[in-house]
């Protein structure tokens, strides 16, 4: 990837490259944004237009210097990212592998915690900052989600940070800024990352032909992905769509008719569903909502194509035309608000009854206000 072709971040490049061009680039940099909005890509993508051998910061993406930051194998590039404490320096090599081959890098490490560890700050950056570029000009050091530093990891990080090497750019991503010590934070000029919208999204998926996306599976992933490419590749990995039609007919009542077929369905998506794949019903759910307000907005010719439930236009109508714009409102922060309870491992029994419980509320209380304004 070279910087031109990033989408959506102009701002943070406009950033870079006007450091680059009044020789004033930073010994450190910290990139802060959302997950997967091209962080990650930015940094890299720098730091290959660092070394390329062409005038400027082109990053030609042919010479040999480029050729190697492309295959993550420049030897004076250096990409750390959390991994489990367990995991062997081969497999690593395989997972950057993976990484340069498929444009994704896999995050998900089942039930073992992913840490940048101390020993890997002191073998990848201290030693390796302390010797002279190979091919030259600039040793970039790209720690991707550094707020998985251990404390000892960024303490030791810390004392690169305070005597930078000549000729080094470190360069720190991260989607919590305020996981990170103040005193690492304070040493980095900080550049700030934008979520993406959609059709950027959808753009960023189809451009790239190593994620391997066709049309149809971009428009869907990018509906779902919230303004994050990482989101988006993450969900479409994560296998086949959960069922829409499924979603829909909880979304219009269908299978929550009464008091007790609400608990009982409730219990099960408590007992079906994992944790993640209940976070993932519950944007789904917002996604619905979303959608209705699309329709409210923008009217159904200008929304349909913007639809994840296009497939459930007259349920989506119905919706539209019943609540008004406070009502939906306020089932949206209840989704939100179940799907934070769910993170931080609340009962999600007692979730799903209660968001059930409240859409069905929402829906009585307009059909009774139709209901009126009909006998009006
Ligand atoms: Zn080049």
């Amino acid at each position: 990837m070279s910087l031109a072709r990033i989408k959506g971040q102009d701002k943070a490049i406009g950033l870079l490259r006007a450091a680059f061009e009044s020789e004033r680039l930073s010994h450190a940099y910290l990139f802060q944004g959302p997950d997967g909005v091209g962080k990650e890509t930015t940094a890299l993508a720098f730091a290959k237009a660092l070394n390329c051998e062409e005038e400027g910061l082109s990053g030609c993406g042919t010479c040999a210097s480029c050729r190697m930051a492309e295959g993550l194998s420049h030897p004076d590039i250096h990409l750390i990212f959390p991994v489990p404490g367990t995991l062997k320096p081969a497999e690593r090599r395989e997972l950057l592998v993976g990484y340069a081959r498929d444009g994704y890098r896999e995050q998900d490490f089942g039930r073992k915690t992913a840490i940048i560890s101390v020993e890997t700050v002191l073998s990848e950056v201290v030693a390796k900052s302390n010797q002279r570029p190979y091919l030259g000009p600039w040793k970039v050091f790209v720690l991707a989600d550094a707020d998985m530093m251990t404390t000892e990891a960024a303490n030791t990080l810390l004392k690169t940070l305070e005597e930078p090497p000549d000729r080094t750019v470190i360069i720190l991503t991260t989607s919590r800024p305020n996981a990170l010590p103040v005193t690492v934070v304070s040493r980095c000029q900080k550049i700030p990352f934008a979520s993406l919208g959609r059709d950027v999204v959808e753009e960023v998926l189809l451009a790239d032909p190593r994620l391997g996306f066709d049309e149809a599976r971009a428009r869907a992933a990018s509906l779902l992905a919230q303004g994050s490419v990482g989101v988006a590749v993450r969900t479409d990995k994560q296998g086949p769509m959960v069922d829409l039609k499924r979603v829909a007919d909880l979304m219009v009542g269908r299978r929550t008719k009464d008091v007790a077929s609400l608990v009982n369905e409730a219990t099960g998506l408590a007992f079906r569903l994992g944790r993640t794949e209940q976070q993932r019903l519950l944007d789904l759910m917002l996604l619905w909502y979303r959608d209705v307000l699309k329709l409210s907005e923008r009217g159904k010719e200008a929304a349909t194509p913007h639809l994840l439930y296009s497939g459930h236009l007259a349920e989506l109508t119905d919706t539209a035309d019943a609540m008004d714009v406070e009502t939906l409102g306020r089932l949206i922060d209840k989704v939100n608000d179940a799907r934070r309870a769910i993170e931080r491992y609340s009962n999600p029994t007692i979730v799903f009854t209660s968001v059930l419980l409240d859409m069905a509320v929402a829906r009585k209380e307009t059909a009774t206000k139709r209901g009126i304004n009909h006998a009006a």
